[in-house]
């Protein structure tokens, strides 16, 4: 049998990843151009990072500023997109900066998952075949600025560099009932002082509270000092910033969590 994701889409959607109505015209910025502000950056390097089954590390390098995706129309990326940028922004620059964590509002909380999930939504059509996002989901998104069931973010204090990292995995989960595409994903990124964990799944079972996995995913992310942003605790600030010699094996930790029977995706090559 062939590999599912051999049959999957490399190429970019032609409609909004979003909306999912107009023409995808609009480069989307995988880091919004206010990170980039904060330290004037310049031309620091991105590390783009997928891991496949076997455990080996692809690593692509960009100029994080310039890496774009045309994957949102107009009305998505420059209206709409730029408040969600806004709100976060505000919230998270001086947490970035490496300054006092406040008591944060549950609307603050919302306001943050709902920049880190757009920013997962965006992120995972860096490897189109490997997208797990519905459009659906993600139309509801957009419209009724709700966020999906099966997502949990998570978000600490991390004593980083000024370099920016992200990995991302894909997988099957119930590859053996059926489940014919990508339905899992794990995100972990850094921005300098502070760090994010996105778990998206449409698995029932993942998904709910009370499974097992997602209890040892939650207290994984919490063993490394990472507090929940969604569903929303109301637990904050974070506790000690995560050391940078841990934050390679982070991603490694929380898909042990999750195996079982989980399939993790091969890398296309
Ligand atoms: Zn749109």
């Amino acid at each position: 049998m062939n590999h599912p994701i051999s049959s999957r889409p490399t190429t970019l959607p032609d409609l909004c990843i979003l909306c999912g109505e107009a023409d995808a015209v609009s480069k989307e910025h995988v880091y919004a151009a206010w990170i980039g502000r904060i330290h004037k950056f310049g031309a620091i390097k991105a590390h783009y990072q997928k891991t496949s089954a076997t455990g080996t590390t692809k690593t692509t390098e960009d100029n994080f500023l310039d890496k774009t995706l045309p994957v949102l129309c107009d009305a998505c990326n420059t209206r709409w997109g730029s408040d969600l940028q806004d709100a976060a922004s505000a919230i998270l620059k001086p947490l970035i900066k490496g300054g006092e964590w406040p008591a944060l509002s549950r609307k603050k909380l919302h306001a943050i998952a709902m920049w880190a999930t757009s920013f997962a939504m965006v992120r995972e059509y860096m490897y189109p075949e490997l997208v797990t996002f519905e459009q659906e989901k993600r139309t509801r998104f957009r419209k009724e600025e709700t966020i999906p069931e099966g997502i949990n973010v998570w978000m600490g204090a991390y004593d980083g560099t000024r370099d920016l990292l992200t990995w991302h995995r894909a997988m099957f989960d119930g590859f053996d009932t059926g489940v014919s595409q990508p339905n899992t994903a794990l995100f972990v990124f850094t921005i300098y002082k502070v760090i994010f964990v996105v778990f998206s799944t449409s698995s029932v079972e993942l998904a709910s509270p009370y499974s097992t996995r997602n209890y040892m995913l939650g207290r994984c992310a919490h063993a490394h000092n990472l507090r929940r942003v969604w569903p929303n605790e109301g637990i904050f600030p974070a506790g000690r910033p995560l050391p940078v010699e841990s934050v390679e094996n982070l991603m490694p930790e929380l898909y042990d969590q999750l195996a079982g029977d989980a399939k993790w995706l091969l890398d296309r090559g």
